[in-house]
């Protein structure tokens, strides 16, 4: 009868037919450490071969096992959650009376005192503790929760209850946790591959005395739906709670941690199994996981209820008001340690909320979740809510409204018209045709956009500046430090080359008036003291060296009057053969003169222009001019090899251009001589020379009134240009005699060259002759 039951047992809870057996050897330790292999059957039925084969294994020391769960051996493999079962074992009874009769040694001390109590054990007493165990299975039992099986082992029982095909891994271990909780049972026995012993099959632990493990109970014909399983032992854990005289969750020790459940696909995330805040015993949890629903109950709770508003117009303020509520008030979580609520935690202190400064924070001490949340992350966790709708939460949690000033509304009104009109310039033709000379330099890569970005990141500073005192009776402005913008613009890592460069083209939207420089003596007095500290933070970080690192910028209406002038501006810019890689306060200064250079560069009009870069101007103005006059052009070639400025030092500054560079010693490169004929000294002289050319030539053209323009017939012609240079030169202005000879081709170039805005056809009427041509050949100069 025993072999048809067994039979029964083992094909129904394992894979209602074959099932692979494994033999695991139970010799004492030292013999066991050779023998740890776990020796696995073939596939097969539970039938009298199978079972002579477990006598053979017994007879050699080895302890028969079978696997109930399936999809694989691992716990990760498994797929199919056929049963969920403990194991309850004397041992777990005794340390958990030590325990409660208040042992306070280490975990060690403990298990040899466990261990010399068990083995002291006589029979009437192992006899009493498994009728405990019996007690407890058949009291869960009276509450309508009979077990499917039970099977004696040595010191005690496991206990099955068959489920669902359907059953999820999540439901799974919620189940075990339940269930370990409810007969105080193993903490280990609730893998999902968990191995179990076969009834009627030997225990060999103590060869002295050996125990046949015996199948107690079998009815297939109990089995449960996991999530109705769920339910009821919920229930019944919450009811013992009540009751004093339960046998049932005697170790709060062993009390399950959190359930899990499966959370919807929404959202475009996955399905997935996730923490079920709603079945949390803790403080506020659940209601907190109610979102909205519960929030009226909460601030009751809370005492927040029939409260006045707080009103605040910056919500990085909120945030950081939000982050000065006591989180552990609003969990409603009294102890210092508890398990960790955003994941399944076996230890009961990785949970932790502390304050630091005046600020509340949520950490995970164990290094698999390990989250280190604010208030505001750790209610996006429990309401699930999206991230605006959990800060709207917590904003009517507590009372605050998020108000704007007129001014903000004002600005922000302003910041979007600009937006807008800015985005026009990339496909309305006729706005590129009123303002040629802006939308050249607006579509030089990258800089509409730069603009565009500029007036978003002015928009998120909004806020931040509404509350300022003074701002609401200024005129319409917003600040950013341009620096802090261009880095975020470029990213952290971009090279120092793209930001000077946006630096740069952000200086000469100064230069078009299309930003306004504000000093910082304008600024707010809160703003004023903001810069100190973030001039102070770039200080210590010592990353950057320049001294316009905390610039403000203004935005300005993009107003027709304004583009006018813009267009002004620009046309100047390139008709003064300005470029985005030679524009400084200097050129600036020599071209515009000195008022100029201290509206656009504000916080350097102290600033000296250094004696060695006024040698070279004056050097290099000499030598242009002495040029032209000999025969009427030069080109940078010559310019360059003309130049004489043995006055200076150029070793030692070509040394010096080393220092830079880390791992070369300043003491060795001082000691070092640069002979003449050093090449890279040769091509470091060239190049600083062609820089300071390029930096200077425009106010040199400018103010003696002379031409750069690449070489064309008409040149050569004028001024006997030998045919190996090409490229660009820099001329006298070519007399009425000389235009004449002038090929129609070039006419219309140098006229499209001098003035961006003439159409194709004033050109064509000018040189006399058809629209097609004058458009064929502006088409060949691209
Ligand atoms: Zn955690």
């Amino acid at each position: 009868m025993a072999f048809v039951e067994t039979r029964d047992f083992i094909q129904v809870t394992a894979n209602n037919g074959k099932t692979n057996f494994s033999y695991i050897f139970e010799g004492n330790e030292d013999e066991r450490l050779f023998n740890s292999k776990i020796h696995k059957s073939k596939m097969k039925y539970y039938i009298k071969e199978a079972v002579n084969e477990f006598e053979e294994w017994n007879k050699k020391g080895y302890g028969i096992y079978f696997l109930p769960n399936g999809g694989g051996y691992k716990n990760d493999e498994i797929t199919e959650f056929r049963a969920c079962f403990i194991d309850m074992d004397i041992k777990d009874e005794i340390e958990h009376e030590f325990v409660a009769a208040g042992f306070t040694g280490t975990p060690n001390e403990l298990h040899e005192l466990v261990k010399s109590k068990f083995y002291s054990l006589n029979n009437t007493e192992q006899l009493n503790y498994k009728q405990i165990f019996r007690c407890r299975v058949s009291e869960l039992k009276k509450r309508g929760i009979p077990s499917s099986a039970i099977v004696e082992t040595k010191n005690g029982f496991h206990v099955y209850y068959l489920l669902n095909n359907d059953t999820q891994r999540h439901q799974f271990e919620t189940l075990e946790g339940f269930l370990i909780y409810i007969f105080n049972a193993d903490m280990a026995v609730k893998n999902p591959a968990r191995l179990l012993r076969v009834p009627d099959t030997i225990h060999l632990k103590d060869s002295n005395d050996p125990f046949t493990i015996k199948l107690e109970e079998w009815n297939r014909s109990i089995r449960y739906d996991s999530e109705d399983l769920i339910v009821r032992l919920r229930k019944v854990v919450e009811k013992v709670h009540a009751q004093k005289d339960s046998l049932l969750c005697v170790n709060s020790r062993k009390a399950p941690t959190h359930n899990t459940k499966l959370l919807s696909k929404k959202n475009g995330l996955p399905l997935r199994v996730g923490i079920d805040y709603s079945s949390m015993t803790i403080g506020n949890i659940p209601l907190i996981s109610k979102g909205f629903e519960g929030l009226s109950e909460l601030k009751r709770r809370l005492g927040l209820d029939n409260q006045d508003d707080l009103c605040y117009i910056d919500r990085d303020d909120i945030r950081q008001f939000l982050k000065k509520q006591n989180l552990k008030q609003l969990l409603g979580v009294e102890a210092d340690r508890f398990y960790c609520i955003f994941h399944n935690s076996t230890n009961s202190t990785s949970g932790n909320i502390y304050p630091f400064d005046d600020k509340w924070f949520y950490k995970c001490h164990s290094s698999r979740c390990g989250v280190h949340y604010d208030i505001v992350q750790t209610i996006e966790r429990i309401t699930r809510l999206p991230i605006h709708k959990a800060f709207d939460y917590l904003k009517e949690l507590y009372n605050i409204a998020e108000i704007k000033t007129d001014w903000q509304l004002d600005q922000e009104r302003l910041i979007e018209f600009n937006i807008e009109f800015l985005e026009r310039f990339k496909y309305d033709v006729d706005l590129q045709e009123n303002y040629p000379y802006l939308t050249k330099f607006l579509k030089t890569k990258g800089t509409l956009g730069l603009l565009i970005q500029i007036h978003e990141v002015a928009r998120r500073k909004l806020p931040q500046l509404a509350k300022m005192r003074n701002m609401d009776s200024s005129n319409a402005i917003v600040f950013a430090p341009m620096r802090k913008v261009i880095e975020e613009l470029l990213s952290e890592n971009s090279d120092i080359r793209n930001i000077n460069k946006a630096n740069t083209k952000v200086v000469i939207m100064i230069f078009m008036y299309l930003l306004n420089c504000v000093g910082i003596d304008q600024l707010p007095d809160e703003m004023q003291r903001r810069i100190e500290q973030y001039q102070k933070e770039s200080r210590k970080n010592s990353n950057i060296h320049y001294n316009n690192i905390a610039r403000y910028y203004e935005i300005v209406s993009m107003d027709t009057e304004r583009l006018i002038l813009a267009e002004e501006m620009s046309k100047f810019f390139y008709q003064n053969h300005l470029t985005i890689l030679n524009f400084n306060r200097e050129q600036l200064i020599s071209l515009c003169g000195v008022e100029e250079g201290n509206r656009v560069f504000p916080d350097r009009s102290d600033e000296e222009i250094p004696g060695l870069n006024q040698s070279i101007s004056q050097e290099i103005k000499r030598v242009v001019n002495k040029l032209i006059q000999v025969k009427g052009w030069t080109y940078d070639h010559e310019v360059i090899e003309n130049i004489d400025i043995s006055d200076f030092d150029m070793k030692q500054r070509y040394k010096d251009s080393f220092k830079y560079i880390p791992k070369k010693k300043s003491v060795e490169l001082d000691s070092l001589t640069v002979l003449d004929n050093d090449v890279g000294f040769q091509k470091w002289r060239y190049g600083f020379l062609a820089k300071k050319l390029a930096m200077n030539i425009p106010a040199i053209i400018s103010n003696q009134e002379y031409r750069k323009a690449r070489v064309n017939k008409l040149l050569r012609k004028q001024f006997d240009i030998p045919i190996h240079i090409k490229g660009f030169v820099y001329h006298q202005e070519i007399s009425e005699q000389g235009i004449q000879l002038e090929d129609k081709a070039s006419h219309i170039l140098r006229l499209k060259q001098h003035d961006l805005s003439l159409s194709n056809a004033k050109i064509a009427s000018i040189v006399g002759c058809s629209r097609q041509y004058v458009s064929n050949i502006l088409k060949c100069r691209d």
